[in-house]
This record gives C-alpha cells, sequence and structure tokens, in this order.
C-alpha cells in the first residue's frame, strides 16, 4: 500500500513543501508512485498575498496545476475541516459538497494566516482589508463605486486602520489609487490611524524617517496612539476622540495563524502560530510539520524567529517538504536556519526602502528599491516554472531565498 505525505494549503510555503517533497523522494530514488504527495486547497493556484493592495489584476493568482502536473504533486480540491493527530487522518470538505475523510503518513500544515478582525463596533461590518484576493476585489469594486457618489469628504477620504507594513503599503498606494477613481482635481486624502506611538512599530526605527519622508511626499497623513474605537459606513472613530468622515476603512492591523493550528497538540504563540523544533516539527504532535504562517520557528541561534512573511515561508515551505519526506524515508533531514533577513517596503508612486538584518538597516531608497520591490512582487515570489527538472531544483532547501 502506497504511502503519503499531505500538505494542507497551496500558499507560498504549501506550494515549495509539495516541491521539496518531490525533491527529496526523486533523489533518494523513490519517485516511484510507492508515496504519494497530496495537496489539499480550495484553489490550485498561488495567490499572491503581498500584492493585495494593488488594484486588483490577473497576475496575483499564479496556476499551479501544471507545475503539480510536472514534479507528480496530486490536487485536491477542498478545504480541511479537522485534523486528527490521534489517528492521522483530516476531513476535506470540497466545494461540491462532498465531505472525505484522507490519511497521511506525514503532515504538513501549510494553511497560511488571515486577518484578525477584532471585536471594535462596526469593524467586520464596515472595514474593507486587503488580506485575501477577495477582499481586495471587493475594496477595489468599492473604490469603483466611489465614482458614483457626489463630491464629499467622507468620499475622498480613505482610512487605513493599522500603520504596520501592511498598512504603510496600503496607504501609499491610496492617493494614486483615489485619483485614478475619482479624477485629478478630487481633494483626495489618506490617514493612517495607529495605535502605537510611531509608524510601523514593529519595523524599528531604521526606516522610519524614509517612511514618514514619502508619506508625506504623497499626502498621506497619520494619527499616533489613536486605536480606532468604532467604524461605520461613513467613517471611523479613535480612542483620541476623533471623528474622521470616511467611507473607505481599509483594517490592516495584526494576522492570526489558520484555526487549523488549534487543532493540533502543541505549544502556541498569541498569533496562532505552532512552536516547531529546528525541522520544523511540531513537538508533541507525532508525523505533524507545521511551515509558512503556521510555525513559528526560530531563524538562528541568536533568538530570531521567522515573521509572517512570503520571504520565510518559501524557505520553511522548503525545508518542510524536504523534511517530511525525509522523515518518512529514515533519512537526516535538513535543519532549518534562515540567518539574512532583509525587507523591501512598497511606498507607492514615492518609490520603496531596503533594509538588511534585523535592525533594519536602510541600504536603498527611492526608485532603486522599487525596481528592487518590483522585481520580488513580479517575478521572485512566483512559481518555477512547470518543468520537472527545473521546479525540482529550485526547491533545495538549501538554497537561500535571499542570497
Ligand atoms: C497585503 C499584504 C502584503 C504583504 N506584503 C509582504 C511583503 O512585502 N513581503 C513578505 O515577505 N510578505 C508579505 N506579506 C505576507 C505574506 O503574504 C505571507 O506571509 C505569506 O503569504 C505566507 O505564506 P503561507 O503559504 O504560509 O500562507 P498563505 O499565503 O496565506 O497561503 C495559505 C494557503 O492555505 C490555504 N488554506 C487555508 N485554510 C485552508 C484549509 N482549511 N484547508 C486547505 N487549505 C487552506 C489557502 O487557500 C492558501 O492556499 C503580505 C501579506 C499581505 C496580506
Amino acid at each position: 500500500m502506497s504511502q503519503r505525505i499531505l500538505i494542507v494549503g497551496a500558499g507560498f510555503a504549501g506550494m515549495w513543501s509539495a516541491l521539496a517533497a518531490a525533491r527529496a523522494l526523486d533523489l533518494a530514488g523513490r519517485a516511484d508512485g510507492s508515496i504519494e504527495i497530496a495537496l489539499v486547497a480550495p484553489e490550485p493556484f498561488l495567490h499572491v498575498r503581498p500584492r493585495f493592495y494593488e488594484p486588483v489584476s490577473a497576475e496575483m493568482k499564479a496556476p499551479l496545476m501544471p507545475l503539480f502536473d510536472a514534479v507528480g504533486v496530486r490536487y485536491v480540491q477542498g478545504r480541511v475541516e479537522a485534523i486528527r493527530t490521534g489517528t492521522s487522518e483530516v476531513d476535506v470538505l470540497a466545494d461540491d459538497g462532498t465531505r472525505s475523510t484522507m490519511a497521511y503518513d506525514r503532515l504538513v500544515l501549510a494553511a497560511g494566516s488571515q486577518l484578525h478582525r477584532p471585536q471594535i463596533a462596526g469593524l467586520r461590518e464596515h472595514a474593507f482589508s486587503v488580506d485575501q484576493l477577495d477582499d481586495a476585489a471587493i475594496l477595489a469594486a468599492h473604490m469603483q463605486s466611489l465614482a458614483s457618489l457626489p463630491d464629499s469628504p467622507a468620499r475622498n477620504t480613505v482610512v487605513v486602520a493599522g500603520g504596520g507594513f501592511t498598512g504603510i503599503e496600503t496607504a501609499a498606494e491610496m492617493p494614486a489609487r483615489l485619483r485614478a477613481i475619482l479624477g485629478e482635481a478630487a481633494a483626495v486624502r489618506v490617514v493612517v490611524v495607529e495605535q502605537a506611538a510611531a509608524l510601523g512599530p514593529d519595523l524599528g526605527p531604521g526606516p522610519r524617517p524614509v517612511i514618514e519622508q514619502a508619506l508625506a511626499a504623497l499626502g498621506v497623513s497619520w494619527r499616533l496612539g489613536a486605536a480606532v474605537t468604532a467604524v461605520d459606513a461613513d467613517g471611523v472613530g479613535t480612542a483620541a476622540g476623533e471623528r474622521i468622515a470616511s467611507r473607505t476603512v481599509i483594517w490592516t492591523a495584526g494576522p492570526r495563524a489558520s484555526p487549523l493550528t488549534q487543532q493540533i497538540p502543541g505549544a502556541r504563540c498569541r498569533d496562532g502560530r505552532l512552536h516547531v523544533d529546528r525541522y520544523l516539527r511540531v513537538p508533541g504532535a507525532e508525523r505533524v510539520f507545521a511551515t509558512g504562517d503556521a510555525a513559528y520557528a526560530a531563524t538562528d541561534d541568536l533568538g530570531n524567529h521567522a515573521l509572517m512573511s512570503c520571504q520565510h515561508a518559501m524557505a520553511l515551505g522548503r525545508n518542510a517538504g524536504n523534511n517530511a519526506a525525509a522523515d518518512l524515508l529514515g533519512l537526516p533531514g535538513l535543519a532549518y536556519r534562515q540567518p539574512k533577513y532583509v525587507t523591501c517596503l512598497d511606498l507607492g508612486p514615492w518609490g520603496a526602502v531596503y533594509t538588511e538584518g534585523w535592525d533594519r538597516q536602510v541600504k536603498m531608497a527611492g526608485a532603486e528599491a522599487k525596481a528592487l520591490k518590483r522585481m520580488i512582487n513580479t517575478q521572485w515570489i512566483y512559481p518555477p516554472p512547470a518543468d520537472r527538472a527545473q521546479a525540482l531544483a529550485a526547491a533545495d532547501p538549501a538554497k537561500p531565498v535571499v542570497a
């Protein structure tokens, strides 16, 4: 009877897990069908989440079926609803309503993360987001509909709630997106509302002057120390007592790991990520690996940990798939290490800022950094060609994402 490596999720981590598992079987001379690699996800497409603050386009999802066919990964349409680590099984609900149970010999949980929407009055009903492709499409349609409304401060204003990485990138895009819809003469206004005392609180002081300079040049303003307390169809209230009239409030604060992480026994962070060992196994959950945004993994011996980022999800994916296959074959795995950390933050028409190191020292800013960001967002994070040899070579877990 054949054995099965089951991967949950077709994001950056899931796709690279599948390719790396296929590579490991190939290298071991076991690509003979005796071990199946199955991947369950709602769609056989890579959703390119880092681009979701842009106007929605067809390029925001990349097809995976030709790639999976080329390397021998079986795609299973559906959502995993339940994971039973005791019996090594998952329950899958397909779009046509069919329910099935799949057994696994090794499980790789790569179900990613979702935006957390806290209990703030009106937030769930009225705030938009750029978290998933559907959210980006709903926001784009709403923004387009603003053109049919009479001119007003609320129509012309976008409030971005949360001044972290995603909030800054989103805010930097909004003046141009609003003008494209409302006309160059419209009195557009974009306000970032951040509860911390500084923009980009998690980004540290390194890139902050560049971010502030760029946002100011784009006409974006910000409120600090001002948590959003209520949202309605016509604006937001803040903890500072301010009311900002806006038809478009975009919530960007705080991703949480997939709720499936709660079905795996093990230690978790407050954001839901499962603690994993150096091989990305979940201690206490036999045969289970977690990866990408679902995993909390040490990147080095200095106390740094992977972030919910593409950069980490790609490397974590390659390691998890490789190690799940190696574990099943009784071969040694490869310890996950990703000591080099960079950020490239899009700052809209102003440019971008590129930093290196965990203290985020600015190495590039403006147009030069923007060219790099474009390369990352339109090429580097996309799937490899649907060619078996090229795809397996690209899935080498020893190959750094950032050299
Ligand atoms: C607007 C925005 C901008 C960003 N910018 C950057 C950036 O500039 N740089 C950067 O490094 N990172 C950025 N990120 C973060 C990055 O997109 C994530 O860290 C990355 O997508 C994580 O990859 P993942 O594979 O772990 O999860 P995801 O990409 O979330 O993929 C999860 C997969 O699991 C599937 N899935 C979920 N639930 C189930 C289920 N129950 N059953 C089966 N399948 C399931 C999903 O459909 C999807 O296929 C950004 C994110 C956003 C939203």
